[in-house]
């Protein structure tokens, strides 16, 4: 991937994973720049299918575009940040990560946001 591409994607991120919104600054593991539409599923090496995300999220996150919701056990997209707006899915309780709609609460489980 090109230096420009890269750069690009950490300042629209302004330097936080733009799953779980952790900060790369006090990480212990490197931030990695995902496929939100894996190449695996023919997604685009282009800005409107990257995302800055934490080796967790991204890890837990695979090639997956979906999950199961926890509350309704319902096939549920994953949150896709250039096309969803963080705060409208998700919510801080504490130090926690909330998911406010059926696709946070997917992300949440599927990425183990909350996992320590
Ligand atoms: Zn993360």
């Amino acid at each position: 991937m090109e230096a420009a591409l890269q750069r690009r994607v950490w300042r629209r991120a302004d330097g936080r994973c733009e799953y779980c919104h952790l900060p790369q600054a006090g990480s212990q593991a490197a931030f990695e720049i995902d496929h939100i539409v894996a190449r695996h599923h023919h997604g685009r090496t282009v800005p409107g299918n990257l995302a800055l995300s934490c080796a967790v999220c991204n890890g837990y996150k695979g090639p997956n575009l979906t999950g199961r919701d926890p509350r309704s056990g319902k096939i549920t997209p994953l949150f896709h940040p250039r096309r969803h707006k963080w705060s409208y899915h998700f919510r801080y309780e504490g130090g926690t990560r909330i998911g406010r709609t059926v696709i946070g609460r997917t992300t949440v489980g599927v990425l183990r946001i909350n996992h320590p």
